[in-house]
């Protein structure tokens, strides 16, 4: 099946270029004297509007792409600029700072804080960027109710599905308009029906609000939704697929009958 993809022209915020690009990025771990390359001079852009599907065998580099370019963790050479600004020549706190105004994240483990309701979950992003209490709640309530969980607002994590869960990470992750959505197979704890309904609803937030997500993921089905798909191999990307988007800006209005 496919789905159109609605293109933000790169412009829509006022600012041009790409969203992220990455040049050279390199790293490795070290553990005493044995090191381990996990990025090999990787280049890669992101553009406004993509959902790009990241593939590839475990332990290829997909997690460490990921929070290399989130600036999660640091890099041994190169550079990752977002939205222009240079991730790695910031300060650890402006970095810090950076990130939660800039972008969300999704991982396997829910890392939902278990004594606080899914309200106060989702809002807990806004009111760390001095968002005020009352527009928090307010928001964090929409966005719940966009990801379908509006009757579970004040349920705790424990007291609702392992999708439901996920739901509200994604509430969690989306709640600050973030410029980019990283998830790190946010399925992967999931029995398949909960994982498709996650799945969807990603593959929706993308469609429909132009939200940039990169998804690492080893659902087929996704890679072939996505509106790219890379494929990392040892710590390489070996390829990169783009599918036609349907520019909607560009589609003619229909005439009146
Ligand atoms: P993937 O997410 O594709 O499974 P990872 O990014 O987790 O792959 O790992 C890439 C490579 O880096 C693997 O060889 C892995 O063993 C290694 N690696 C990952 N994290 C660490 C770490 N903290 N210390 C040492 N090696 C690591
Ligand atoms: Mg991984």
């Amino acid at each position: 099946m496919h789905i159109p993809h609605r293109v933000k022209r790169a412009g829509d915020d006022g600012s041009a270029g790409p969203l992220l690009r990455a040049d050279g990025v390199r790293k490795v771990y070290r553990s005493g004297d044995v090191e381990v390359p996990a990025l090999h001079a990787l280049d890669l852009t992101v553009e406004r509007g993509e959902l790009l599907a990241v593939m590839g065998p475990s332990g290829s580099g997909k997690t460490t792409l990921l929070n290399c370019l989130s600036g999660l963790d640091e890099i041994d050479a190169g550079h990752v600029l977002v939205e222009g600004h240079d991730l790695f020549a910031m300060s650890d706190a402006e970095r810090t700072d950076h990130r939660a105004r800039t972008m969300g994240f999704i991982f396997q483990a829910f890392n939902l804080i278990p004594v606080f309701s899914a309200a106060e979950n989702v809002e807990l992003p806004l009111l760390l960027t001095g968002v005020p209490q009352v527009e928090a709640r307010e928001r964090a309530l929409a966005m719940l109710a966009r990801v379908g969980l509006a009757h579970r607002a004040e349920h705790k994590p424990n007291e609702v599905s392992g999708g439901e869960q996920q739901r509200i990470t994604i509430a969690r992750a989306l709640v600050g308009r973030p410029a980019i959505v990283w998830a790190d197979e946010p399925t992967g704890n999931l029995d398949t029906t909960m994982a498709a309904q996650v799945m969807d609803l990603l593959c929706e937030l993308n469609a429909d609000e132009g939200q940039t997500i990169v998804l690492v993921t080893h659902d087929p089905g996704i890679g072939q939704r996505a509106s790219r798909c890379v494929t990392m191999v040892d710590g390489r990307l070996v390829r990169d697929v783009r599918r036609p988007a349907i520019d909607l800006t560009d589609v003619p209005a229909v005439p009146a009958m």
